[in-house]
Formats: structure tokens, C-alpha cells, sequence
């Protein structure tokens, strides 16, 4: 899906991007990037998954031009990043790293507001801009904006991170293990808050991580890379986890794939409509929205063999046990 003008909170909007055949050797002769081809749509999440070592904050830093590449095109909305200037590139893209990087000795407001200073901002918008982000990610800037980093908790740290990355209203938002800090609550929490924030924003986000739960969890697709930065997979999650391209795949994904993929699979897509002649009444209700994960956890609660569908308050199809294992994963997300 395409990120429009006519959405209120995308701003400039979202880039795609294009990585052709990229790959890159390290001066000691360390292959990190095999060769890689994918592309992320405008206001699609990508995420880069795999063993430590394979590349990925390689190919993440090749995206803002951190690293240059050993051979391939990286193309931002069609346009080769390799003749634009590096510090204009870099503006264009937010770059969101595992301990923030806040700076310590700067207000939270004024952390935010770094990138809009450098491009030469006034300072009451830059406030004004600073506060609106602030708000965006959750944070009262009457209450937070003057204090130092040090002052805040972990979890809230990283969301200055992310507004001060949506400052300059980039085009693509590169994110490396950005959630790894935390712990595994707020860490839970923040993804929660972070896709509400992405279908607010619609960026086109390239976010790095180890832990298969959060690419499930926030990816529109993952790409699983293995040792020597190969690609062995770049699919939907409810793809990779249905059909892993390889043993390897599978084995990264877990053995707990199946319990994975109900999660991420919704519970329309096994859904059969109502006849009229069902009687409903009796069982447990799942929202349309809900996945085969919530239909199967209601089921085995409730002692049942079927949940009854619910859209807009009105009960629409049943779904069975049977049909949740003969579901293959659906293509869209779960979790929007
Ligand atoms: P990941 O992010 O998946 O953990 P990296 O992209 O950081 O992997 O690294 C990929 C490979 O490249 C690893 O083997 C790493 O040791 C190597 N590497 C990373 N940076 C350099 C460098 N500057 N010089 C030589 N080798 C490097």
C-alpha cells in the first residue's frame, strides 16, 4: 500500500526501496553481504532477521550509506543512492539504533530537535515540531521535554529515539535492534505503540533484529539471511512460517512455527459464513480482527469445537478447529 499525500501524518512520505545484487566484502576479505535482491515498498516494514554475523547491520548501514557496497545498486523510489550526497541522503533517512544515542548533555527536546537545527529550522517551530513528536510517541512534553536523558526510563529513551528519527520527516526509517535494550515487557509495549505509530506515519521501515517473535510481530515481510549475507527467504511472516524456503528457514523459525503462525494469520481467512441456520448463541466470540491464535485459545477455554465470528457487533461465520490446521498462513498481517 501506497503512503499518499492525502494521509495526514505521512508527511513527505514514504521512499521505496530497491536492493539489487548488493554485496559487500570487508577490507580483511570477510564476506559479510553475499548477494542480496529485495525490495521494500513505500510505507512497508521490512525486517532483516538471522544469526549473529550475517550481515544484517551490513545491509543496514549500506541503506544510509554508512557502508558502501562491494558491488550492486541500492535505489531509493527508483533513484541510485550512490550519486546522491551522503549527509542529504542521511537526512532523508531516520536512523533508530539499540541504545538510542540520545545526546546526554542535551534537553529531550532538544535532542529531538537536532536534525531540523541542522537543516537550518526556526526555533519555535522546531519546538513546536519537537513537542508534536513527543506527544506522537507518547511522551507529555510539558512533563518530559526538559528533562535530560538520564532522567528518563529505558523504555522511554527509545521513544525519544524514534521521534527524534521522525524529526526531519524522513522518507525511510532504518531501526537496528531498537527494542534489545529493554526488557521483554516494555519491550512488548513499545511494539505495540510502535505499529500504532507506523500506521499513523506509514514510513518505509527497514528494522533489524534477532528475535523471530518481534519479526512476526512487526514485520509486512522478513528476510531471513544466514552466514555470508545470503538471503534464504523474503516472504510475509505468515509465509515464512507456513512455508519456510529451507530446512534452515524452518529450523531458525523454531519448532513452535505452527503455535507462530495462528498468531499471524487471521481469523477470517478460515472463516465460514453463516447459513442462517447455526446456533450461535453458545459460543465464544472472536472480532474479525482476532487471529487463529485468539479463535484456538478461546476454544480449548471454553471447551469448544467451534467460536462464532463477530464484525461490527453482528455475528458473521464460525470457524472450526478443523479449519484453523487446514488454514494455510494468510498474506496480511495479523497485527495491524
Ligand atoms: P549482524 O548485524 O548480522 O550481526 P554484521 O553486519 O555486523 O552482522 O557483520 C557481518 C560480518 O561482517 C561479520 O562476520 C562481522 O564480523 C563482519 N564485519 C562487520 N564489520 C566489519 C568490519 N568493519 N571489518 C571486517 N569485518 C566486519
Amino acid at each position: 500500500m501506497d503512503a499518499t499525500a492525502s494521509d495526514p501524518g505521512a508527511g513527505h512520505g514514504a521512499a521505496s526501496i530497491t536492493v539489487e545484487q548488493v554485496g559487500k566484502v570487508y577490507p580483511d576479505g570477510t564476506v559479510a553481504v553475499g548477494d542480496i535482491t529485495l525490495e521494500v515498498r513505500a510505507g512497508e516494514l521490512a525486517v532483516l532477521i538471522g544469526p549473529s554475523g550475517c550481515g544484517k547491520s551490513t545491509v543496514l548501514r549500506m541503506l544510509n550509506r554508512l557502508i558502501e557496497p562491494s558491488k550492486g545498486r541500492i535505489l531509493l523510489d527508483g533513484e541510485d543512492i550512490a550519486g546522491q550526497d551522503p549527509v542529504a541522503l542521511r537526512r532523508r533517512i531516520g536512523y533508530v539504533i539499540q541504545d538510542v544515542g540520545l545526546f546526554p548533555h542535551q534537553t529531550i527536546r532538544t535532542n529531538v530537535g537536532t536534525v531540523p537545527r541542522l537543516l537550518g529550522g526556526e526555533r519555535k517551530q522546531i519546538r513546536a515540531r519537537a513537542d508534536e513528536l513527543l506527544e506522537l510517541v507518547g511522551l507529555d512534553p510539558a512533563r518530559h521535554g526538559d528533562r535530560y536523558p538520564h532522567e528518563l526510563s529505558g523504555g522511554q529513551r527509545q521513544r525519544v529515539g524514534v521521534a527524534r528519527a521522525l524529526a526531519a520527516d524522513p522518507v525511510v526509517l532504518l531501526m537496528d535492534e531498537p527494542f534489545s535494550a529493554v526488557d521483554p515487557i516494555v519491550r512488548g509495549r513499545l511494539q505495540e505503540e510502535f505499529l500504532r505509530l507506523q500506521a499513523t506515519v506509514r514510513k518505509t521501515i527497514v528494522l533489524v533484529t534477532h528475535d523471530i517473535d518481534e519479526a512476526v510481530r512487526l514485520g509486512d515481510r522478513i528476510a531471513v539471511l544466514a552466514e555470508g549475507g545470503l538471503l534464504l527467504q523474503y516472504a510475509p511472516p505468515a509465509e515464512v512460517l507456513s512455508a519456510p524456503a529451507s530446512e534452515t528457514v524452518a529450523r531458525f523459525v523454531g519448532a513452535d512455527r505452527g503455535i507462530r503462525r495462528l498468531a499471524v494469520t487471521r481469523v477470517r481467512d478460515a472463516m465460514r459464513p453463516l447459513s442462517g441456520t447455526e446456533d450461535v448463541q453458545r459460543l465464544p466470540a472472536i472480532p474479525d480482527s482476532g487471529t487463529l491464535y485468539d479463535a484456538l485459545a478461546a476454544m480449548l477455554t471454553d471447551d469448544t469445537l467451534n467460536v462464532v465470528v463477530i464484525r461490527d457487533g453482528r455475528p458473521v461465520g464460525t470457524v472450526s478447529r478443523s479449519a484453523i490446521f487446514a488454514t494455510p498462513g494468510g498474506q496480511d498481517r495479523a497485527t495491524a
